[in-house]
């Protein structure tokens, strides 16, 4: 079942990087993987991004009009920047980093400034990227001073022998390659303060309109990588690790294949998500779409309702963005500039 597509229409952002804002895109240009039902892919971009800002309860009865388009912007501005380094002759990698550097500035997201408190009261944050080309990969796991986790994740895949450092040690790291520390007020929203009291009082289940930021990209010479940064879950106890920074489940790339994944990390852990998107794409020849809903839409809900969505592209340029939640903040750009967003179950 093919969904329409709801589209931005407004100009701003974009204008000035020659994007193409489609307001009524051709049946042709739609891309697969609109859905919560397994679509197959059956369109395809030459180059190209898929972003998340993550999914959750988010209900369209709750979201005013002004909100949306604020989300709606962001997402819109993301995308740009992302569109504007592929255009340039730029890798997806950076691609990627571009475009979930302005989601972690942005104060709606649970990422960089807009990060979810944990039970003590700080934001700590996790972060990976993987450039499928090479298979390498970088990841920062709670930190509380680093204003782009992303940044500092490209770095420890740069600039590090290892893949994953955590606390301290990746402050440390960040200081010496010259990320200065961000005073912990620039990530105090009073919004994520709320949740947290709010979370406190209800502590049975974990919240679950989540927020966590991704990135797929397929560059100009056919190159994929992905990534995903976030604060976790609000009120998340003992120095609490999700799927985010976990290569494999929160984020995966290969020369196939490129997810990030949003949801209940302990699942998306468990289940090697990321991973198994990719694995079953090259392994049993699955479609991306057909690979992506299997996994979000049938195995995950056998184990949980509610845990999440993801973003997949493979290296034909197929996307897929299924979710099993009430909606996931969602868009995707080609080579043609056309700037699509979503947020519902369309
Ligand atoms: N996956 C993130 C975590 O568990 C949260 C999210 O994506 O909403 O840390």
């Amino acid at each position: 079942m093919m969904h329409s597509i709801r589209l931005l229409c407004s100009s701003m952002a974009l204008a000035s990087a020659g994007m193409v804002l489609a307001c009524q895109p051709p049946a042709e240009q739609r891309v697969a993987g609109e859905a919560t039902t397994a679509t197959p892919a059956t369109a395809r971009v030459e180059w190209g991004m898929v972003i998340h800002g993550g999914a959750g309860t988010i209900r369209r009865k709750e979201m005013t009009p002004d909100r949306e388009r604020e989300y709606r912007a962001a997402l819109t501005e993301a995308l740009g920047a992302g569109y504007r380094v592929l255009r340039d002759g730029g890798t997806s990698l950076g691609a990627v980093s571009a475009a979930i550097v302005i989601l972690e500035d942005s104060p709606l997201f649970n990422a960089g400034r807009g990060a979810v408190f944990t039970a003590d009261g700080v934001n700590s944050l996790d972060a990976s990227i993987m450039d499928g080309t090479t298979l390498r990969a970088g990841a920062v796991a709670g930190v509380t001073d680093v204003k782009n986790p992303i940044v500092l994740a490209r770095l420890v895949m740069e600039k590090s022998p290892h893949v994953m450092l955590s606390g301290t040690g990746a402050e440390r790291f960040a200081r010496e390659q010259g990320i200065p520390a961000t005073p912990k007020d620039w990530f105090f929203t009073e919004r994520r303060w709320k949740e947290l009291q709010e979370a406190k009082t209800a502590e049975a289940k974990p919240a679950t309109e989540r927020g966590t930021v991704g990135a797929v990209a397929l560059d100009r010479t056919g190159r994929l990588a992905a990534g995903t940064s976030t604060g976790g879950m609000t009120n998340k106890k003992w120095g609490r690790i999700g799927d985010s920074p976990v290569i494999g489940a929160g984020t995966y790339a290969n020369a196939r294949c490129a997810v990030s994944g949003t949801g209940w990390g302990e699942y998306y852990i468990r289940n090697v998500v990321a991973y198994d998107i990719c694995a079953r794409v090259e392994y049993t020849g699955a479609s991306v779409a057909a690979a992506a809903s299997e996994v979000i839409l049938t195995r995950l809900p056998k184990q949980e309702k509610d845990t999440g969505g993801a973003i997949a592209m493979d290296r034909e340029g197929h996307i897929a963005t299924p979710f099993n939640t009430s909606g996931m903040y969602r868009g995707w750009v080609d080579q043609t500039g056309a700037v699509r967003i979503a947020i519902f179950v369309e």
